[in-house]
């Protein structure tokens, strides 16, 4: 039996998924200028995030943040791990969600060029491992966004 893997919200996960969301992250912060999810619920058969949105996003916007997301997957990046000083990890990645317990070394997360944040949970080792990913339904609300979304092969 697979070993569940802990990430910094102590939740067991399932590689491809988490490090999709990693990828999805950084997609919205590209496309809406949003923090990274506040929120992550994720699982084998799907996965939510929350996002804190000041308005509305259109359909147009969430197909369009989904072919990124896909298009990221399929560049078939190298997701790379490093440890750094918690100063030099301050200089490249957000680290407010970080508990100040965590020590002087922060384990950074890459994906490719495209993502770096810092994680301590299970992530593949090359995005071509994710697969498709899937938006399955979304709403807004009182300025959070919820996705759903899946994985397939
Ligand atoms: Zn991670």
């Amino acid at each position: 039996m697979e070993q569940p893997l802990l990430n910094e919200h102590n939740k067991a996960e399932y590689p491809p998924m988490h490090t999709a969301e990693h990828i999805l992250n950084q997609t919205m912060v590209r496309m809406f200028g949003c923090p990274r999810s506040m929120n992550a619920h994720i699982e084998r058969k799907k996965s939510k995030c929350d996002y804190r949105l000041s308005e509305a996003p259109t359909a147009e916007q969430i197909t369009e943040a989904e072919r990124r997301v896909n298009e990221v997957i399929d560049r078939h990046l190298p997701v790379t791990v490093e440890f750094v000083s918690r100063e030099e990890a301050a200089a490249a990645v957000d680290l407010s969600k970080l508990s100040a317990a965590a020590g002087e070394t922060v384990r950074i997360v890459r994906v490719g060029d495209y993502d770096a944040c810092a994680c301590i949970g299970a992530h593949v080792g090359n995005t071509s491992e994710i697969g498709h990913f899937s938006v399955l339904s979304y709403d807004y609300e009182g300025g959070r966004l919820r996705l759903r979304f899946k994985l397939t092969e």
